[in-house]
């Protein structure tokens, strides 16, 4: 492994008004318990966010990525069941969206390049000398790591692991910020998963399904109408309902629904979804003058920069 940090972002636009510019657009469905302010605190300043401002700047052609546009569905169902029908109802005011755009300043990239550079020497260091177990990161803030005890008696990394399908940072050789978090929590998981190539045998998959799909229908909706792009390859986007629910419902795999909770069923998805592209239809016309690419993958050496 090389010192490449690669990541996917999920959208890259050019947004009007105020704060014209290049963002990253980022989709995330979340639990509908889920704190949205905890969580935006989080991305504030989140590893992640200053990355993706870092990498579209270290191409060979910079992309001067502002900051996010972070969209986030929350599943939550917020009516009462109907006692003769079984159905539960969907509350008027509803509003299970929340759009908030976040800045990224220069001093936050470059703090970015230092910490992803310190972790990647760890990690040079423990290929050495060993990844180790039950490091100071194990009880954090008080609480111990919810494998804690599963682990301390060997069983966290025996027998339940399977070879894990190779992902789009596998793909270039490169480390993406999630898996630089993961040795930060836990070097021993790390090395599992990223240098033994394994992954959890049990992992339920169910809602990782579901946020797959309503990611695939909300960029088939901000899609090309009609495939019509501009020379420079980016595109006005379409906003095309039909498309998006199709692609949507498409994604969803067979017998999903039968095991699913009831917050990621194809029919609460599609909903879901409706509201979405009928609460931002308009504003997102006048927002988002153009679209540079949806499920971008950018490549960068730390070195290089
Ligand atoms: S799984 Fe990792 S973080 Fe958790 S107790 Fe084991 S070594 Fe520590």
């Amino acid at each position: 492994m090389g010192s490449s940090i690669v990541g996917r972002l999920d959208m890259i636009a050019e947004v009007e008004g105020p704060a014209k510019g290049i963002y990253h657009v980022q989709f995330k469905t979340l639990y509908g318990t889920a704190s949205i302010p905890g969580y935006m605190k989080e991305v504030a300043v989140s590893m992640h966010e200053r990355g993706y401002s870092w990498l579209g700047r270290a191409q060979k052609k910079p992309i001067p990525i502002k900051g996010t546009i972070l969209v986030v569905f929350q599943k939550t169902v917020t009516g009462p069941v109907n006692r003769k029908t079984g159905v539960r109802s969907v509350k008027e005011d509803w509003a299970p969206f929340t759009v908030e755009r976040l800045s990224i300043t220069p001093r936050a990239r470059e703090q970015f390049v230092d910490d992803a550079s310190a972790i990647l020497d760890w990690i040079e260091n423990c290929r050495e000398n060993g990844f180790p177990r039950f490091t100071k990161n194990c009880v954090q803030y008080g609480r111990a790591c919810i494998a804690y005890d599963w682990c301390r008696m060997g069983a966290f990394f025996k027998d339940e692991w399977e070879t894990r399908a190779p992902d789009y940072a596998d793909k270039v050789n490169g480390v993406n910020v999630s898996r630089l978090l993961t040795f930060q929590v836990c070097p021993k998981l790390y090395e599992v998963l990223y240098e033994l190539n394994l992954s959890k045998k049990s992992d339920k998959k169910l809602s990782a399904d579901f946020g797959t799909a309503v990611h695939n229908g909300v960029e088939a909706w901000y899609g090309p109408k009609g495939g019509k792009k501009f020379k420079d390859g980016g595109w006005k986007p379409g906003f095309d309902d039909r498309l998006a629910l199709e692609t949507f419902e498409r994604s969803i795999p067979e017998g999903h629904d039968e095991e699913c909770k009831e917050t990621e069923t194809t029919g609460y998805g599609k909903l879901l979804l409706q509201r979405y592209f009928d609460r931002y239809r308009i504003p997102h016309k006048k927002m988002f003058s153009k679209i540079l690419g949806t499920e971008v993958t950018l490549v960068a050496n730390l070195n290089e920069e």
